[in-house]
């Protein structure tokens, strides 16, 4: 990839694309820090180079209304330094004439070009600056302004995030077959029975849970009951051998009104011996339904065991997060990718459209 090291910063306006996606409580606090530490590797390797630098971030998060305006006096503890803010796009221009430290233009959401993808968008964004820098692996599965678009038009790079996560997840996708387990729960199809296909030749083991194991189930025509499936599931199954002996789905459950909500004793069992023999161990996704307590056991033992095991252990996804938070220390696991959907999609093998434009793939 187009590699940040080699370049020279000195008084280079940069337009750095960060990730501070991050959930924020009722009271206001930020509930992921982690997200937000992930970034600064990179925003203090540009600013001792001298660079000026402009971040360029989304944030989903309703409770402050989808705007960075209420979180930047945390951002500024987080990272150890003052943030300005630049409330819309044409406002940069006139910072960077005058430029008074790093800043951080809001919501780049809320410009209807963003999502567009649309050059002209990117073409205003772009104004005044001398590169771009790519420092949020989340969202480069995205084709959007601030992640595709503008690459054609300034200078690209990869930042320091972006770098180790292809990095981390390409060894783990490419270590020896021997040894090496995927473990996938949740609840989204589309995004997880793409991952498990690219792993069936390239795992020993592949362990089910939560909504995927009752899709697993339903197609393999066993009573599921009235327990959560997901509808585009039997097309994406296609093509799938559900009778692989690599594939290894629930056995029992703990089932509440007639729905699947969590697995079962046996299964928990046999997950953790598969776990426990591992040298690998990939997991994304919930076992059950984690967040009603009577639910978590499956999720909760899955987590211990796979923080217990000696393997190389690589875990993702906002809800998986929010699970090991809970049960384990996150720190028990040697990578925790900030990509959910982008985690996701590298690694089912698809090319990431915000990788690509920074030279991933040639
Ligand atoms: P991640 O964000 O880690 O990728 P997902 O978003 O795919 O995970 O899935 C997490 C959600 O799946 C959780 O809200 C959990 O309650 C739900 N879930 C897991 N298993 C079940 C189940 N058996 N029935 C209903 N919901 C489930
Ligand atoms: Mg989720």
């Amino acid at each position: 990839m187009n590699n940040l090291r080699q370049v020279d910063l000195k008084d280079k306006k940069v337009l750095l694309r960060v990730d501070f996606d991050v959930p924020v409580s009722d009271k206001g606090q930020i509930e992921e820090v982690f997200r937000i530490k992930k970034q600064k590797e990179t925003i203090d390797y540009l600013i001792s180079h001298g660079a000026k630098v402009i971040m360029v971030a989304h944030i989903s998060d309703e409770s402050v209304g989808r705007s960075f305006a209420a979180l930047m006096p945390q951002l500024h503890i987080l990272l150890g330094y003052e943030i300005n803010f630049i409330k819309t796009v044409p406002e940069i221009s006139a910072y960077l004439e005058n430029y008074a430290g790093p800043a951080l233009l809001d919501n780049i959401r809320q410009n209807e070009g963003e999502e567009k993808n649309d050059p002209e968008f990117a073409g205003q964004l772009a104004q005044g600056f001398d590169l771009y820098i790519n420092n949020d692996f989340a969202v480069c599965h995205r084709s959007h302004a601030s992640v595709l678009a503008i690459t054609k038009i300034l200078p690209s790079y990869a930042g320091f995030l972006v770098e180790e996560e292809t990095a981390k997840l390409r060894d783990v996708i490419n270590s020896p077959k021997d040894g090496k387990t995927l473990i996938i729960g949740g609840a989204k199809a589309s995004t997880k029975i793409p991952v498990i296909k690219n792993f069936l030749d390239k795992a020993d083991k592949v362990l089910v849970g939560g909504v995927i194991a009752n899709d697993i189930l339903k197609a393999k025509g066993q009573e599921v009951g009235d327990s959560v499936v997901d509808e585009n599931a039997p097309e994406l199954l296609i093509g799938l051998d559900l009778n692989s002996s690599q594939l290894v789905i629930p056995k029992d459950f703990n089932i509440s009104e007639k729905k699947i909500l969590d697995i079962g004793r046996e299964t928990i069992r046999e997950f953790c011996e598969i776990i426990k023999n591992s040298k690998t161990i990939i997991w994304n996704g919930p076992m059950g339904m984690f967040e009603d307590d009577k639910f978590a056991g499956g999720t909760w033992a899955i987590a211990q065991a796979i923080a217990d095991s000696s393997a190389f252990k690589v875990v993702g996804g906002g809800d998986t997060i929010s699970a090991i938070d809970k049960f384990v220390k996150i720190d028990r696991f040697d990578f925790v990718s900030t990509g959910g959907g982008a985690m996701l999609a590298f690694l089912a093998g698809e090319e990431l459209p915000g990788l690509k434009a920074l030279g991933y793939y040639s």
